[in-house]
């Protein structure tokens, strides 16, 4: 029997195992069952690919986005494994083909997604077939608690009732605990070895910033560090990512709108252009980006503040799959604080429900807010330990300054107080800082004692010490749309001087050191690189594939960096495997060879 390692080397073309894959496909060719968390670009693909061409039979891939469905098996056939995929997208002739292939045996692996799979038809089909192992990709979609819930997927339940001899492994990159346990119960999985691969993304630069000016920060941050890059920039609502896309067009980026709104042919259009370009930015809502697999995604960047970590760990994870550096970028501000408190107020359900998210967009702010390493406070919410200086986030690379802000937060606490708790920040801090305008006679406010007390901080810094104290829970957001400033319970304290606070300076230039993105190593030559993207591009282009299909930038840069001569060294690279080796081996050579000469 052919063995899970000669498969590794000889079809997938990498070395060796990374730690937990070795495991996880052990247990599943002795036939049990598996639960796998592992970050984005972990690995988890490998973990049910191998066994399923190992063990007898074929293996079921379920999956909820039948758009990545194509670039899967495309992938796969291009190693030589017999993949393919049932969902709507195929006509009749094709689903009877393809089922017929899986009667015969003659496939090793076979991507479904959830509302197929349930029906009685395919399940029939499947009764007849030899089934290798089930795979549950994206597994946190099967609970109500996270995002991303389908009620497909809790009906995957019967696979173990069903078929019970076939091994099942669910695979996701969600964190969270409660979702966690409920994968665990819901797809009856209390048997299954459970493996936790850890969340940290080490690749990923976590960059938060304050906004000033949201736009020209974005701007000088892709000209400076991703000019031609590919990237996500999210954004709360559609009419700003088609205002940021339009924007982002004229200043010469190739950005493209995504959200809920748009048409579903627009929507397709746009997201495999961003998978098949080089170097095409998507502005999205959170509508875009489950389950992208575009491993050279080099930056996401949040021009609004997420709702949850969760979230924001789930979008930043689509950033750098392929392991080489990559940005998390985000800006936010005191009125994004506002916003988000509000749409919580007034949206809909339960107390029990609007103190849970609460509580988890504070656990959002906190981590904007500290001054301490973010990545390290980031697994800190996942409830892993890691070192507390990472050295790839803003905070390690700048250390951010702090400041006793007892007294000026006093002095912003008693003019909210004063003016009877129901007016907005930028009339609290023209009383602060005694200026005469004519709300402020409007009201009187001139006449009160705080009037002026707080002339010796600038009015940008007055913001910042309200953001903080609104983020941490000193202070709220009247509901109305005035967005009057309320007292919490919480500042009592601070005001009687019982307790002090540290406050962040905020930075106004955040100089970021200059990452060296999309770094071509110092060996590697400008021009090599660009012959063989090109090359790449090409035969893509001939096979209607994404270039990332053909090989992925590691094994373009390991194979610039090495500059193989001969088919056996080109067999060499990490990513080639015979079938990659026979089949580019001679083009890729060629173009190395013409180069080399050409530097003669
Ligand atoms: P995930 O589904 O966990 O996000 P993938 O399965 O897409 O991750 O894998 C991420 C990247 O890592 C892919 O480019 C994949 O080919 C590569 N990879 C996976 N396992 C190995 C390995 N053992 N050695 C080298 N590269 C690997
Ligand atoms: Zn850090």
């Amino acid at each position: 029997m052919i063995n899970a390692i000669d498969i590794l080397q000889n079809t997938f073309g990498y070395d060796q195992f990374r730690p937990p894959q070795e495991d996880i496909i052990a247990t599943l060719i002795d036939g049990g069952d598996a639960l796998v968390l592992m970050p984005t670009g972990g690995g988890k693909s490998l973990c049910y690919q191998i066994p399923a061409i190992v063990r007898k039979g074929c293996g079921i891939v379920i999956s909820p986005l039948i758009a990545l469905m194509q670039d899967q098996v495309d992938s796969l056939q291009e190693l030589g494994i017999r993949a393919s995929f049932l969902n709507s997208t195929l006509d009749r002739q094709d689903e009877i083909q393809i089922e017929k292939s899986l009667l015969e045996g003659q496939l090793d692996l076979l991507y479904i997604a959830p509302e197929r799979l349930i029906q009685p038809r395919t399940l029939s089909l499947l009764k007849q077939s030899s089934i290798s192992l089930f795979a549950i990709d994206e597994a946190h979609c099967v609970s109500q608690w996270g995002h991303d819930f389908r009620t497909d997927y809790l009906e995957l339940n019967l696979l173990h009732e069903e078929f019970p001899g076939v091994p099942r492994i669910a695979l996701t990159a969600t964190a969270d605990k409660r979702t966690r346990e409920e994968i665990i119960s819901r797809l009856e999985l209390r048997q299954a070895s459970q493996y936790f691969a850890g969340f940290d993304r080490p690749n990923i630069r976590y960059t938060i910033a304050i906004k000033h000016n949201p736009r020209n920060q974005l701007l000088r941050f892709l000209k400076n560090e991703h000019l031609n890059d590919a990237g996500i920039i999210y954004c709360l609502s559609r009419k700003k990512t088609e205002e940021t896309a339009t924007w982002l067009s004229k200043q010469g980026f190739e950005a493209l709108p995504y959200h809920a709104g748009l048409s579903p042919k627009i929507r397709t259009e746009h997201q495999s252009r961003f998978l098949r370009d080089d170097g095409v930015i998507i502005v999205a809502t959170i509508a875009f980006g489950m389950g992208i697999d575009k491993p050279d995604v080099r930056f996401v960047a949040h021009m609004d503040l997420p709702k949850t970590i969760e979230s924001y760990y789930q979008e930043t994870g689509r950033a750098g799959r392929d392991g080489l550096p990559a940005d998390a970028w985000m800006v936010y501000g005191l009125q994004d604080v506002i916003k988000l408190r509000q749409m919580l107020d007034s949206a809909g359900g339960s107390e029990e429900h609007k103190r849970l998210e609460a509580h988890r967009l504070n656990a959002m702010l906190a981590l904007c807010e500290i001054t301490s390493c973010r990545r390290h406070a980031l697994l800190m919410h996942f409830d892993e330990q890691s070192a507390e200086h990472c050295g790839n986030c803003d905070t390690c690379l700048t250390p951010v300054d702090t400041w006793d802000g007892t007294e000026a937060a006093q002095k912003a606490l008693s003019v909210v107080f004063r003016t009877g708790q129901r007016f907005g920040v930028n009339h609290l801090i023209d009383v602060l800082r005694g200026i005469e305008t004519d709300k402020i006679f409007q009201f009187d406010h001139h006449q009160l004692q705080v009037y002026g007390i707080g002339t010796e901080i600038d009015k940008n810094q007055w913001h910042s010490v309200f953001r903080q104290l609104m983020a941490r829970g000193y202070i709220s957001v009247e509901l109305d749309r005035f967005g009057g400033i309320r007292l919490e319970e919480k500042c009592r304290a601070l005001l009687r001087g019982e307790e002090t606070i540290e406050l962040r300076r905020d930075i106004k230039q955040k100089v970021v050191k200059k990452l060296t993105v999309t770094p071509l190593p110092e060996d590697i030559d400008v021009g090599i690189w660009e012959a063989l993207r090109e090359c790449r591009r090409q035969l893509a282009e001939a096979q209607g594939v994404p270039p990332f299909v053909i090989f992925h930038d590691t094994t373009l840069r390991e194979m610039a960096g090495s500059m193989p001569k001969t088919l056996d060294e080109f067999g060499l690279l990490s990513g080639v495997g015979e079938r990659k080796r026979e089949k580019y081996g001679p083009v890729f050579l060629e173009v190395i060879a013409s180069t080399n000469s050409g530097q003669l």
